[in-house]
């Protein structure tokens, strides 16, 4: 039965209302990490702890931060020379790097790890003389660190559409890479057609599209084409979130639209739907879904059925800035703990 024959033969009743809740959603290992970092540099170092850029793309989770003392600036240029700063989980090309250092800024690096590996791949395919093509959004930060490893090389692929303005020096040494972020489906459709124009493209050597944003595209997928309305739970800047949106919409679902909080969900949405799909971007904390569910359930949607596709358990550790620094941290209160007695 497709959505749309759910939604005009269904009574629109209490009875037959439910929701569908996609797992899994939410917070992935690298933002768990990233956020973890500035909680910590905030508890070992104290206020203020500076942060380049959000340091991940959630609102509630960036002004919660800011609350314990976080300071989020754009360039490293607005911290204080000698202050602490803590590089975001997008990740940063080597020119902040460098610009951290010549202001002597003691840096965090909360990148998430599979953000490195995407860099480590465009270093290495530089420097082997390749030309780049890094699929992703032009102006995201991500893809800015990306590229600024090896800007001679890398050139940006946004959509489909853009492949045929793309020009390589040697059409037998290209290798595509990607942000971590994006629609599985829409970047396979890139890569067929840079294939078409270059038959010799190679592929990364592992998946750039994290498994975070992999899993979440699957279960949305799951649920979009019972689903009359699919709420994401996420913020306007955070790709994965947009992405889940779209997808939703391509695999069956009436209606999707993006919320940072419940409050913002539009009443007029639930005219004549019985199945609402929920669920959240990787920067999401769980309470801002749960209090969805709650503004759902007040609205006759108490029935919730958890959709699982994947389960996930990967934890990624402490940036080593900040295990080093609780370290000495530690020992400086054992020893003051010494004296003491
Ligand atoms: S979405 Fe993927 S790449 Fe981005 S922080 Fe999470 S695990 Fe890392």
């Amino acid at each position: 039965m497709t959505a749309s024959s759910i939604a005009s033969t269904a009574p629109t009743n209490a009875a037959t209302k439910r929701v569908l809740l996609a797992s899994p959603r939410g917070y992935c290992a690298g933002v768990d990490r990233a956020v973890l970092a500035v909680e910590k540099a905030l508890e070992v170092h104290g206020a203020p702890v500076y942060v380049r850029k959000e340091i991940v793309h959630n609102r509630h989770v960036v002004s919660s931060l800011q609350d314990k003392g976080a300071v989020f600036v754009d360039e490293t240029d607005a911290v204080p020379e000698g202050a602490i700063v803590v590089f975001s989980a997008h990740g940063v090309s080597p020119a902040v790097r460098d610009a951290a250092d010549r202001r002597q800024l003691k840096t965090i690096d909360a990148t998430c790890p599979l953000v490195t590996k995407v860099h480590k791949e465009a270093v290495r395919f530089a420097n082997g003389d390749y030309d780049i093509l890094l699929i992703g959004h032009t102006g995201h930060e991500e893809v800015e660190g990306t590229a600024g490893e090896a800007p001679e090389h890398i050139q940006i692929v946004n959509s489909p559409d853009d492949v045929e303005g793309i020009e390589v020096r040697d059409p037998d040494k290209v290798v595509w890479l990607s942000q971590t972020t994006l629609s599985v489906d829409e970047t396979m459709e890139t890569v067929r057609r840079l294939k078409e124009k270059f038959p010799n493209l190679q592929n990364p050597p592992s998946d750039d599209i994290c498994y975070a944003t992999q899993n979440r595209q699957v279960a949305v997928k799951k649920i979009a084409p019972e689903a009359d309305l699919v709420i994401v739970v996420g913020s306007q800047n955070s790709s994965n979130s947009v992405r889940l949106v779209e997808v939703a919409l391509e695999y069956g679902a009436q209606a999707s639209y993006r919320v940072d909080f419940a409050a913002e969900i539009d009443e007029a949405w639930l005219e004549g739907v019985t199945t609402v799909g929920v669920t959240s971007g990787a920067s999401v904390p769980e309470i801002l879904v749960q209090d969805v569910l709650t503004w759902l359930a007040e609205r006759g949607f108490g029935k919730t059925e958890e959709v699982v596709t994947a389960q996930e358990d990967l934890l990624f550790s402490l940036p080593r800035e900040i295990r080093r620094d609780m370290k000495a941290k530690a020992a400086e209160k054992a020893a003051a703990a010494d004296e003491k007695g």
